[in-house]
Parts: structure tokens; C-alpha cells; sequence
């Protein structure tokens, strides 16, 4: 990562410069160099405000460095003052020094460094805001460096204690310390133990045991969590984290952290990884030992990928009659509105629908399809219609091997006659090759009628099977889950095309769409 230097004119300068005080920005631009230079930056950028004007939206510069910061580009912005970056009225403030805040970029001044992950700094970023919020913040500052004082101190800080263990008051000094509290803290133990080793079943082999089934476990027990709920398999996980069961104390362990994107504010609680951690007061559960044995699995687990269940029956079926894309399943988690099926293709004109409906419609399609097909294919079982086709190739099959013979004793006869002097050199010659080349042509076709009937045998096995097929998919589909019903589908579709032009929701016709079936067998015609 690397830092750039953003320039911009005052109205002060612009006066100056009229004055004969010179190049503004060229002076301020060796200002901002030597001190990059000085402090060991690697400056990979100048943005340069040529308009001077007040408004983020006047500023072509700025737009284009706030939304490199927004995205993390940038370590640190080199600049003269930090009344360059911003003096529009308090809202552009807000958005530009937010943004630096957010995405952790710093503002170098040769003043002064701001750096927004360090508190200290954080007044700054708050300038515009009232006083008393800033006298809160100065509290609440302090607060946080006595707790961090605390912490190196050994001292319990926070005001719920873990599971496991109760706060106490200390003796004769200020602050808390934790003391085991021996019924929950085995029920650590054992998580703990049975996470790393696994359990031992009755018939002597060892399974391993997951962190649902620790939750699980736990609620069998009539365990609590903190709260008084249930334990859950995230509440397990944290537990089996937290270094406090090793006698630890940390601080900032997961702080929460502010991430701006297209104007909006995310919060998450990473784990950070260089978090104060130091020995505490209290007395460990677990072991050192067990604790990273533990804390190995769950590296491991994460890494693995967790292949998520298929939801969308219809997956890799359904194709966009417009796009000829593949159509998606989206769902709608918050309104409980059911999955619609939707092409995804940018600008695209097709209309949705309920994926739901599609399903229906193809089973019925399908249904239709195997009932139109019945009697075919039962006179196809008895007699086949393949027969003329397949004859057909088998003659001209014989036909070509026929000729094939013929040929190989002519190319064997020219040898013959040119050793009793009926063939001239170059007469066997110009037949030698005429037979070899016609004997290539014939081969050839050989090779290509067996291809040909092959394919016609595996036709013949396939649609005789894709009537039963189809049987068995309608009886068993409604008691599969999607991902099964998505086999069987596949087994016996190539594709499905769709096509809607109404947007059901304002014309009230909803199921207002078409549909083709382009079933497995078709595809080899
Ligand atoms: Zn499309």
C-alpha cells in the first residue's frame, strides 16, 4: 500500500498568487514531496484540484480521491492542512473525513499525522460536531485507557463474565478478577475436550464431535448461555476462542468495525489479530495444550468449504428465451415472498416469475409429454422403429466391407503384376496409389456407418428408458429434496426455454408465461 498527496488552492492563495507569492500548488506539491521523502512514503499519485470549487461536486479531484479512499486504496493522504481535504459546509465534511475514518487512511500534515485507528486521534474527525460530544468522547476516552490499564494489569474488564466463571471483587485494590465456578466451568472443560479428541462410541471407535452438537449437548444438560437461551453453535465457537479459558485477559479482541460502502455503514466484529492479550489474575480451565488443539480444528473447519444445499430444482435447466442465459433462483428472505426465477443478464427485457410455478409447469409439460409418448413408446418396446434406419446402416456397412476386400486383393495383384512384367513401373505406381487412396476413402466410411450406428443404439436405449424415467421423477418428485429433484430433471431434460413479456403484477396473470421442453433424447437427432 502506498500514500498520495492531494493539492488544492485556497481562496487565500489564489489572492497570494495575484500578489506575486508564486505557484501555489508547485510549492506545495515539494512541501508535500520532501516530506514523503522524510518520512519514507512511497507517493504513487497527485491529485490535483485545478477548479476551485466548494462543493464536493465542484470538485472533480476530490470526488475521484474520496472514492479511491472509500475503497481502501490509499494508506495515507498527504496534505497541507486538513481544511484542504474539506470546508464545505458540515455535511461534505462529514462524508469526506467519514470516509477516511472508515476505511482507516491517514491524513498527513507536516504538522501532524491523523491516524483514525488510533482514538486518540478520533477528536479530530469529530470537530464538527458539538461540544458536549466531544466532552463525552474525552470521557469515555479515559474510561477506556483505565480499562486498558486494567487489562495489562491482569484484571477481568468486562462486565459479564465468561461462561465458567463468576466477576469478583478484588481484594484491597481497585477493579475485578474472575473465579471458577466448578459446575459450568466442566461443562468447558468438556467441550473443550470433546471438540479436540471426539468421543468414544460404545463399539470402541472414536467420532469426532462438531460444535452444533456441543450446543446441543449443552441444552441437554439444562445449560444456559449468558443471556438464559439456548446455546448456540456460534456461542460455542466463541467460547472455544476465547482465550480466558488459558487464564488469559484480552483487550479489543473483536472490536467492532465500521466499513463505508456506496455511502453506507457496515459494522462487523472481527477478529483482530494483534488484540492485547496477557496473562490474567484468574485461574485457566483448559489447557494450554488442548487450547490450541482446539483452536488448529477450528482453523481447519473454515478453510474447508462448506458446500451450501442446493436450493433451486430448476438449476442449469432453465434458459432465458431472450438471452439464451441460464435463469436463477432468487430469493427473498425478509419479505417471505416466495423464490422467483430471473435472468440475471444485464438489461435484459425478460419477466420473472415464481420459480415455483415454472416447477409446476414443467412437471405438467413432462407429465404431458410422457402420457403423448406412451403408446409410441410401447409400440417402440415391441417393434422398433429404429429398424428401417438401422437396416439401412447395416447395409451399406456390408456394402463398404465388401468393397473394402476387393480393393485390398487389387493393391495386393499390383505387386504380383509388376513382378511378372505385366505392369510397367510406372503403371504400378500410378495404381499402387490410386488403390491405397481409395482404400483410405473406403475405411473412412467404414469407421464413420459403425459411429453412426452406435449412436443410433444408444438413442434407441435412451428414449426407451426416458419414459420410465419420467414415470418415476412425477411419482417420487414431491418427497425429494431439490437437489434430488434436480438430478432427475437433468436426467431427462436437456433444457427448458422460457418466455414471459407481461409483468404478471400489474396485469394480474401472474403464470402469464411460456415454457419449451427440450427433453435429453433430442439433442442427438
Ligand atoms: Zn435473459
Amino acid at each position: 500500500m502506498s500514500y498520495c498527496i492531494y493539492l488544492r488552492k485556497s481562496r487565500a492563495d489564489a489572492e497570494a498568487e495575484l500578489s506575486g507569492e508564486g505557484e501555489t500548488l508547485a510549492r506545495h506539491e515539494k512541501a508535500l514531496l520532501s516530506l514523503a521523502k522524510k518520512q519514507k512514503l512511497s507517493i504513487t499519485q497527485i491529485y490535483r484540484e485545478i477548479v476551485s470549487g466548494e462543493t464536493i461536486a465542484g470538485r472533480p479531484a476530490m470526488q475521484q480521491l474520496l472514492f479511491d479512499v472509500e475503497q481502501g486504496k490509499w494508506q495515507g493522504v498527504l496534505v497541507m492542512e486538513v481544511e484542504r481535504l474539506g470546508r464545505g459546509d458540515t455535511m461534505e465534511q462529514g462524508i469526506i473525513l467519514n470516509a477516511f475514518k472508515y476505511s482507516g487512511t491517514k491524513i498527513i500534515t507536516p504538522l501532524k499525522t491523523y491516524d483514525p485507528n488510533n482514538e486518540f486521534d478520533e477528536e479530530y474527525f469529530e470537530f464538527s460536531q458539538f461540544m458536549s460530544r466531544r466532552e463525552y468522547k474525552t470521557i469515555l476516552r479515559r474510561m477506556q485507557r483505565g480499562r486498558e490499564e486494567s487489562v495489562k494489569e491482569g484484571k477481568y474488564v468486562g462486565n459479564i463474565p465468561p461462561f465458567g466463571y463468576k466477576r469478583v471483587k478484588l481484594q484491597n485494590e481497585k477493579g475485578f478478577t474472575l473465579e471458577i465456578e466448578p459446575e459450568e466451568a466442566a461443562a468447558v472443560k468438556l467441550a473443550f475436550e470433546l471438540y479436540a479428541y471426539g468421543e468414544m462410541q460404545p463399539d470402541g471407535n472414536v467420532r469426532e464431535v462438531g460444535r452444533p452438537t456441543i450446543a446441543k449437548r449443552f441444552h441437554e444438560m439444562g445449560l444456559k448461555n449468558r443471556k438464559g437461551g439456548t446455546w448456540a453453535t456460534s456461542s460455542v465457537t466463541r467460547m472455544l476462542q476465547n482465550p480466558v479459558y488459558i487464564g488469559m485477559v484480552s483487550w479489543k479482541r473483536r472490536p467492532y468495525r465500521k466499513t463505508t460502502e456506496d455511502g453506507k455503514i457496515k459494522k462487523t466484529r472481527p477478529v483482530n489479530e494483534n488484540y492485547l492479550c496477557v496473562q490474567g489474575l484468574h485461574e485457566p480451565i483448559v489447557s494450554e495444550e488442548l487450547w490450541n488443539i482446539v483452536q488448529e480444528k477450528i482453523k481447519r473447519s473454515h478453510t474447508t468449504p462448506i458446500v451450501g444445499k442446493m436450493q433451486n430444482p430448476l438449476s442449469g435447466l432453465v434458459r432465458c428465451s431472450c438471452c439464451g442465459n441460464l435463469m436463477q433462483r432468487r430469493p427473498y428472505l425478509k419479505t417471505g415472498q416466495p423464490a422467483s426465477l430471473i435472468c440475471v443478464t444485464h438489461g435484459c427485457p425478460q419477466v420473472s416469475s415464481a420459480l415455483y410455478m415454472v416447477e409446476e409447469r414443467i412437471l405438467a409439460a413432462l407429465a404431458q409429454w410422457a402420457e403423448q409418448h406412451q403408446t409410441t413408446w410401447e409400440s417402440t418396446s415391441a417393434q422398433n422403429p429404429f429398424s428401417a434406419k438401422e437396416k439401412m446402416l447395416q447395409a451399406s456397412l456390408s456394402a463398404a466391407q465388401k468393397e473394402l476386400n476387393e480393393l485390398e486383393l487389387q493393391f495386393d495383384k499390383t505387386f504380383e503384376f509388376l513382378e511378372k512384367g505385366i505392369y510397367t513401373p510406372e503403371v504400378f505406381t500410378k495404381r499402387n496409389e490410386l488403390l491405397a487412396s481409395r482404400i483410405a476413402e473406403v475405411t473412412e466410411k467404414i469407421e464413420e456407418t459403425e459411429k453412426e450406428a452406435r449412436s443410433l443404439k444408444s438413442i434407441q436405449n435412451e428414449q426407451t428408458s426416458l419414459i420410465p424415467k419420467i414415470h418415476t421423477l412425477l411419482e417420487t418428485y414431491d418427497s425429494l429434496s431439490p437437489a434430488e429433484q434436480n438430478k432427475l430433471l437433468r436426467e431427462v431434460l436437456d433444457h427448458v426455454s422460457y418466455h414471459k413479456t407481461t409483468n404478471g403484477r400489474w396485469h394480474n396473470a401472474p403464470d402469464n408465461f411460456e415454457i419449451t421442453l427440450y427433453p435429453k433424447i433430442s439433442k442427438n437427432f
